[in-house]
């Protein structure tokens, strides 16, 4: 199966291709040329551990790779790093089933793509004979990067520089990403935000100028953000877990019909999600969720894209986005290349498009900083439960969504952080005394609380040395990329 572009067609890749590449040389996404459908049924998967599931889902999209470089690379990824055997738990509480994503190594959802995008990227430079080294040029709302971070790593034959904004990520975000170990990371700050930034990265992937400049000197561009078909593919198979999951401990008949609510910003996760669905996975609705940033709760009441607003800075930072990249995959599944083309090239000269055809079964939600507080709350009063920022935003959206349609359609979370990367916003919820209280020590007491120790990744953050101090204004993201390639 080949990857053709979001904005024209006969761009083409095979999956291996598509992931070094990252991004199509017009700025377009790639998407799978024909949706795979997984032909193996519930009552088969539902007997499998995570590799083997994953197994079972990768190769339908990356069909290049071989059955022992696939397995290499699932291997590689989704082992101990985790911290349960089961890699994704899938907890009760309350009145929905929590799907944790956060058991990897940077307590974050970014784990379960990025752990394995590194193994898929060398595997993929060795098919296609690359002799360059790659250079991972990451934009961050604070979550990615530190996960690309820790997956390329003394990678060898790759460089990753990361962008994050510099008064847009938590305590512990920004920590974990400036006292990042490996020679071959790089980690700057920059005067803006996280579309500054993303924005500034997409422009560097189709500048063919630098590209032609970089080439010469044996550097080769590609990405780890979700615009990279190597981050969607792996994201796929834990819905397919959590469904499975559900049915395993009874909440759901095999076969039945579930809702799932994403906590989105750049709409990677919940495209993956549909994803499965399109491949056969019995969903029946999902709920994009958003913060006061509701550029997709408005897209998908209104049919109007508009990202002329203030930008909101939050407490869930990793979903303080306007333009959510991932969406354009989904505009043109639903319309086709030249229409996708068109509405992007409005966006970027207006800001805003309208889009006359709907996803039938993807609704969107909100819900705001207090309501998300109170979420936090009353979920930890009655269920002994603590949800980070970004999964508060998504359970107290479907709590509205609930009232507001009486849809009592068994329903999974995504739930995309551990609490501990937001302690103190989560701490301040549970109980307004703790806002005046200090990170670190607000992390033992959320241990207390909670009965969940502090994730290993994270202790003793605050005393390791901080080896990555650049900070830069926007506008200089490409000239420094040129410039630390080439001294
Ligand atoms: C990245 C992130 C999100 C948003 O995911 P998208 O794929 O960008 O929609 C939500 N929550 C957390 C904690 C994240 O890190």
């Amino acid at each position: 199966m080949n990857y053709i572009g979001t904005r024209n067609k006969d761009i083409c890749a095979t999956a291996s291709k598509a992931i070094l590449q990252g991004i199509c040389e017009d700025g377009g996404l790639f998407l799978p040329e024909e949706m795979p459908v997984m032909k193996k049924p519930l009552s088969e998967l539902v007997q499998l551990d995570y590799r083997a599931l994953a197994y079972e889902i990768l190769s339908l999209f990356l069909t290049d790779f071989t059955e022992e470089e696939l397995k290499a690379c699932i291997n590689g990824a989704y082992d101990e790093k985790f911290d349960v055997p089961e890699i994704v738990p899938v907890v009760k509480a309350g009145d929905v089933s929590i799907l944790e994503l956060f058991h990897g190594k940077t307590i974050a959802f970014k784990d379960m793509a990025l752990s394995i995008l590194p193994y898929l990227m060398k595997t993929a430079a060795k098919k296609n004979g690359l002799d360059k080294e790659i250079v991972i040029l990451t934009a961050t709302s604070g979550d990615t990067g530190k996960a690309a971070l820790e997956g390329f790593a003394g990678v060898e034959g790759v460089k990753i520089i990361v962008f994050f904004p510099e008064d847009g990520v938590s305590p512990v975000q920004k920590l974990q990403m400036v006292t990042q170990e490996g020679d071959n990371t790089c980690v700057v700050g920059i005067k803006g935000n996280f579309d500054d930034a993303q924005t500034a990265v997409k422009t560097i992937f189709t500048d063919a100028v630098l590209q032609q400049e970089l080439a010469e000197k044996g550097f080769v561009f590609s990405s780890a953000n979700s615009i990279n078909i190597g981050r969607l593919v792996p994201q796929v198979v834990y819905y397919f877990w959590g469904y499975l999951q559900m049915a395993k401990q009874g909440e759901i008949a095999l076969g039945e019909e579930i809702n799932v609510t994403v906590p989105t910003g750049n709409f990677g996760n919940i495209l993956a999600g549909y994803f499965a669905k399109q491949m056969g996975l019995p969903v029946k609705t999902f709920l994009c969720a958003s913060n006061d940033n509701k550029v997709l709760y408005d897209f998908f009441t209104t049919g109007t894209y508009d990202k002329n607003r203030p930008f909101m800075v939050t407490t869930s930072p990793s979903m303080d986005i306007l333009i959510s990249s991932n969406l354009e995959r989904l505009l043109c599944l639903l319309t086709n290349q030249e229409t996708c083309k068109k509405r992007m090239e409005e966006l970027k000269t207006t800001g805003k498009y309208t889009l006359d055809v709907k996803a039938k079964d993807i609704v969107g939600q909100w819900a705001d900083e207090a309501k998300t507080a109170a979420a936090i709350r009353t979920m930890f009063e009655e269920n002994g439960y603590v949800l980070d920022t970004h999964t508060a935003v998504a359970y107290a959206s479907y709590e509205t969504y609930k009232k507001e349609t009486g849809d009592a359609t068994p329903t999974l979370i995504v739930s995309t952080a551990s609490p501990y990367k937001f302690t103190k916003d989560v701490m301040t919820a549970i109980d307004e005394k703790y806002a005046q209280e200090d990170f670190f020590v607000l992390m033992d007491k959320m241990a207390a609380l909670s009965g969940v120790a502090i994730p290993a990744p994270i202790r003793g953050i605050q005393d390791r040395p901080v080896r990555h101090k650049t900070v830069i204004e926007k506008d200089n993201i490409k000239a420094f990329v040129a410039d630390y390639l080439t001294k």
